[in-house]
């Protein structure tokens, strides 16, 4: 089964093999600005379940838990579309924002809660992990 997804403007195309191992939101600081005031929400995957076409800029930074990260984006309209380690990645998190079908997946977990905003809604039926969850895998 394939999970198609892409950015805003079409030129980034993303076609994605299987289940993801993982869907959570994380509220991070950093994803805070990256989502505009909310956390991100995920789909995790091993990275060889995922297919780009088209040009991605990364950015990288380390992490309020001290992981180098990258985070991919369409260059020309700005849509973020992934998350992942910057070393040695095994694994790739798509932005569900980006899936074709934005009701394909819902997270069932919320990481880093302890730097939500006052005003977050945060689902009281969902796991929550204060701060940095253990490793995938
Ligand atoms: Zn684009
Ligand atoms: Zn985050």
């Amino acid at each position: 089964m394939t999970t198609h997804a892409g950015c805003l403007c079409g030129k980034v195309r993303i076609a994605i093999e299987g289940a993801p191992l993982r869907v959570r939101t994380c509220w991070c600081r950093d994803c805070q600005y990256w989502a505009a005031g909310s956390g991100t929400t995920n789909a995790m995957y091993r990275i060889e379940q995922v297919s780009i076409t088209g040009d991605v800029r990364w950015y990288e930074s380390v992490a309020d838990s001290g992981n180098r990260m990258r985070r991919g984006f369409c260059p020309d309209c700005g849509t973020p579309l992934f998350t992942g380690p910057a070393e040695a990645p095994k694994f790739l998190g798509v932005r569900v924002g980006a899936l074709d079908d934005p009701n394909r997946y819902r997270p069932t977990e919320l990481i880093w809660t302890d730097s939500a905003p006052e005003c977050a809604c945060l689902d009281p039926a969902l796991l929550h992990t204060p701060r940095q969850p253990a490793p995938i895998g």
